[in-house]
């Protein structure tokens, strides 16, 4: 067998190698079935387990309150870019969106297309090297939500503080930082995050919505778009990405034994700030692409000082099995991923290698 590496891919991502082989020991007899996950029926007590599970503990894990619901959708992340202004640029009032990013970009784009949308605040002119300032966001008359993306993981900027908006839903893609650190998801009145960055593998979203939102949803929408149809069904009105929906469990069950929130978020600090010291302690050799009060703990970007040692760092870490380290083409250079399942091991081994990078070619 080929050795593991260390996975810097920005999604899908790595994933704790305990929850691989739990998947693994559980493939062919799940629980006494004798059946895999994979096969098992989405109707049997097996799988309610796993999917009231999974609900239960991100409502654990996160402190989400009572009032809200955890769903399990299609479509990935970008399946909400449309499902929310479907839902809710209805009744003349407009969607607006804090364009921070590309995913956020597409998400102002999606909401365009089905209704009125408005760029509340947008850091394009700087490539997004930064999120908005509270102050720089201009709202709508009549908005209908405030749409934000936590964390940008192309460009590797995150929110530090969360804008106030009232009575105004606030909407936040964390498909790139959920789970990552301690937030107070009662300011949020839907949050959703594709599962493949730190949720578990591709296949569904993960929907956090207030009640409120549910019964102010579109009831004009055909069936697979109604967030309350997921609701009422525990997201089981048709056949959920199971598979998924299981891993996603294991996951959630790896992040309770670590420690929950607080430890994530300590660790994740500590592993950015290895690397986020080395390109600071670098001399300008390497440059990060943001600006140091919008750094993502996530995905950390930085480039070199041409693409010929882009191209070189890229492949000298390859080969002592620092995996997927390309920057993506908008921002060129380099990106670590390094969400949940990246080990400290990792980050200390990707920072010796940059120092030694470094030294031979400065
Ligand atoms: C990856 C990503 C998406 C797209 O997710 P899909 O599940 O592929 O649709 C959207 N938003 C952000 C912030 C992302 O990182």
């Amino acid at each position: 067998m080929t050795e593991r590496v260390f996975n810097f891919n920005p999604g899908p991502a790595m994933l704790p190698v305990e929850i691989l082989e739990e998947a693994q020991k559980e493939l062919l007899n799940y629980k006494g079935t004798g059946m895999s996950v994979m096969e098992i029926s989405h109707r049997s007590k097996q799988f309610e387990e796993i999917i009231v599970g999974a609900e239960a503990l991100l409502k654990e894990l996160m402190g989400i309150p009572e009032n809200y619901r955890v769903l399990f959708i299609g479509m990935g992340a970008t399946g909400q870019f449309d499902m929310i202004p479907m839902n809710y640029q209805v009744g003349g009032k407009a969607g607006n969106y804090v364009i921070t990013g590309s995913f956020a970009n597409k998400a102002y784009k999606e909401g365009a297309k089905i209704g009125e949308a408005h760029v509340a605040a947008t850091t394009k002119e700087i490539n997004f090297a930064r999120v908005a300032n509270p102050d720089e966001i201009k709202m709508s008359d009549n908005p209908a939500y405030l749409h934000i993306t936590s964390n940008n993981t192309i460009f590797g900027t995150q929110w530090k503080v969360f804008p106030e908006t009232g009575d105004v839903p606030l909407i936040a893609d964390m498909s790139s930082d959920i789970l990552s650190k301690k937030i107070d998801v009662s300011k949020f009145a839907l949050i959703y995050a594709g599962a493949q960055k730190n949720l578990g593998p591709a296949g569904a979203a993960v929907v956090i919505i207030r009640e409120d939102m549910l019964e102010k949803s579109n009831q004009d929408l055909p069936t697979m778009l109604k967030y309350d149809i997921y609701a009422k069904n525990n997201s089981l009105y048709n056949t959920p990405a199971s598979f998924t929906i299981y891993m996603i469990k294991l996951m959630l069950e790896w992040v309770k034994a670590q420690g929950g929130l607080e430890v994530m978020e300590q660790r994740n600090e500590h592993k950015a700030g290895l690397v986020y010291d080395a390109i600071d302690k670098s001399s300008g050799f390497y440059k990060g692409h943001a600006e140091t009060s919008s750094r993502s703990l996530m995905n950390i970007t930085f480039r070199l000082p041409n693409e010929e040692l882009d191209k070189e760092f890229i492949a000298e870490a390859a080969k002592i099995g620092l995996s997927g380290l390309k920057g993506h083409r908008e921002v060129g250079g380099i990106r670590a991923s390094i969400y949940n399942a990246m080990p400290v091991a990792g980050c200390e081994k990707l920072v010796a290698f940059m120092n030694d990078f470094k030294n031979k070619k400065a």
